[in-house]
């Protein structure tokens, strides 16, 4: 069993044929919506890959909040602690996406984050009967701090997506977290340090300033490079699946999901759980948008790469 703490965004997603540069006005070359917010897709990813899984988060009162739901529902995620506000509106993604695939994001918070540690305490249930509890930093880190609290003292397993990134966080949140999953760049601004996927050293150092501030396990995903893992000074690297990427949007998060979905109850089947993960993900950046390029278990089991 997963419970997701996060965001829900309503992705616009306009294509053009390289990002625009200060100053540079382009013309886009399509545009579409989709399902997104890194909690949200982190739940459907979990949910296709074969976990019980339950949602806690926030939309507005409107159209985008009911399609949202109505996304995490159909891919039978409980829904029992996503709450409804008035006070905002529920939260928006601008994506603009290259023809390389590259993307540059802006985030309209809304709902996301006028999620409350109130909510957080009103979901305990759905927190303490879990195997693991996942957030990320779309949503405010004082509820993310409450629910880890929570989980930790019910023996809960806590995952952390440390994204978007972020330079400084309180030391009891890090204290607080089983597993940290950042990206490269995450890594790097968390660590104050750099952070190169082809240099090993640089990985481990990153982890080692990780572990030393309280999270025993980390994994930092290293986009087309692959995964490299450290569990308690135990590293290893995974490479990345060998496909033509469309759209990048939501691998990590797919990732995650699929990650969560098959460790089971702990962490002591990280590696293989890596390679699973992998494999969901490079099924992602196959297709465009990110809710719907999430792929089920069964394509998961059946890709070949
Ligand atoms: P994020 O989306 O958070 O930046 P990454 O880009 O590191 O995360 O991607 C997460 C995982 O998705 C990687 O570890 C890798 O397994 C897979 N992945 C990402 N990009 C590609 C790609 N171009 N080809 C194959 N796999 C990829």
């Amino acid at each position: 069993r997963i419970t997701v703490l996060g965001s829900l965004n309503a992705d616009t997603i306009l294509k053009m044929p390289h990002l625009p540069l200060p100053g540079e006005t382009i013309a886009l070359t399509a545009k579409k919506t989709a399902g997104g917010g890194k909690g949200a897709n982190q739940a459907i990813a979990a949910a296709r890959a074969g976990a019980a899984t339950t949602f806690i988060g926030q939309v507005g009162a409107d159209s985008a909040g009911t399609l949202l739901t109505d996304a995490l529902q159909a891919a039978q995620v409980n829904l029992d602690h996503v709450t409804t506000t008035t006070a905002a509106a529920t939260g928006q993604a601008y994506i603009m996406l290259d023809d390389a695939g590259q993307n540059s994001i802006l985030i309209d918070g809304g709902a996301n984050q006028t999620l409350t540690v109130a909510d957080v305490t009103a979901a305990k249930p759905a927190i303490t009967s879990a195997d693991f509890l996942v957030a990320q930093f779309e949503t405010p880190l004082a509820v993310t701090l409450a629910a880890f609290q929570i989980a930790k003292a019910a023996g809960v397993t806590t995952i952390l997506n440390p994204a978007p990134a972020k330079a400084t966080l309180p030391p009891k949140l890090l204290a607080l977290t089983d597993l940290i999953v950042p990206n490269e760049t995450e890594a790097s601004i968390l660590t104050q340090q750099t952070v190169i996927p082809t240099q090993l050293s640089t990985l481990k150092a990153a982890a080692a300033k990780l572990q030393a501030q309280g999270v025993a396990n980390v994994v930092i995903t290293l986009g087309e490079t692959g995964v490299f893992y450290d569990q308690h000074g135990l590293s290893g690297q995974i490479p990345a699946f060998k496909v033509k990427a469309v759209d990048t949007t939501a691998a990590g998060d797919t990732f995650i999901g699929a990650l969560t979905a098959v460790l089971a109850k702990d962490l002591h089947n990280l590696p293989a759980a890596l390679t699973f993960a992998s494999r969901a993900s490079a099924l992602a950046v196959q297709t465009l948008g990110a809710q719907p390029s999430i792929p089920t278990r069964q394509m998961i089991d059946q890709a070949r790469f």
